[in-house]
């Protein structure tokens, strides 16, 4: 296979809890379906979910993303960061709320660490608005190092989070 066929399914983590968190989420969908040599393979259902960390901020909106795209991680990344930008989001408070955040949760099957870039992504394995939403659409996913999303899912905490329709 030469270098330009080569493509990989990237699963991408959504959440908004600022400035009309379905609409971010859902125009986000669209943001990522318009990145170059991409296209959008899967987008999750949205679910409500109670905020990680300070609790004095609104709940979140999550969901996730399949992607089949032809970038490179940080290629893809600086793509996310730039989608984050344009929607708005000031980096302010660790864990506090903004109006999107956007995080590469695998590319391919890869395992990616260094400065500024770790796939898959830190957390994905005890994070059940991570998980959830990656179970109703792709329960077989294999989470490199970590098993498949079925198996990580199952002893998961599911309070506090709701499936919207
Ligand atoms: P966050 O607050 O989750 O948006 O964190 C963003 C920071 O995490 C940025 O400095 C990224 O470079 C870094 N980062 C490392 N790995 C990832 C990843 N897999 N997805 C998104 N951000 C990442």
């Amino acid at each position: 296979m030469t270098r330009d066929e080569r493509r990989v399914s990237a699963w991408v983590g959504i959440g908004s809890n600022l400035d009309d968190p379905e609409y971010q989420v859902r125009r986000a969908f669209v943001a990522l379906a318009e990145l170059p040599d991409t296209e959008l393979r899967v987008q999750s259902p949205l679910y409500r979910t109670a905020p990680m960390g300070p609790q004095d901020q609104p709940d979140y909106i999550n969901a996730v993303a399949e992607l089949d795209t032809g970038l490179e991680a940080d290629a893809l990344l600086a793509q996310l960061q730039a989608i984050e930008k344009r929607a708005g989001r000031l980096r302010e408070t660790r864990w506090g709320p903004r109006v999107l955040d956007l995080d590469l949760l695998t590319y391919g099957r890869e395992c990616i660490s260094r400065p500024g870039l770790k796939v898959p992504h830190p957390g994905i394995g005890e994070r059940n608005f991570v998980l959830l939403p990656l179970l109703s659409v792709a329960p077989d996913l294999e989470i490199p190092g970590l098993g498949p999303v079925r198996q990580l899912a199952a002893g998961i905490d599911r309070e506090g989070v709701e499936r919207l329709e």
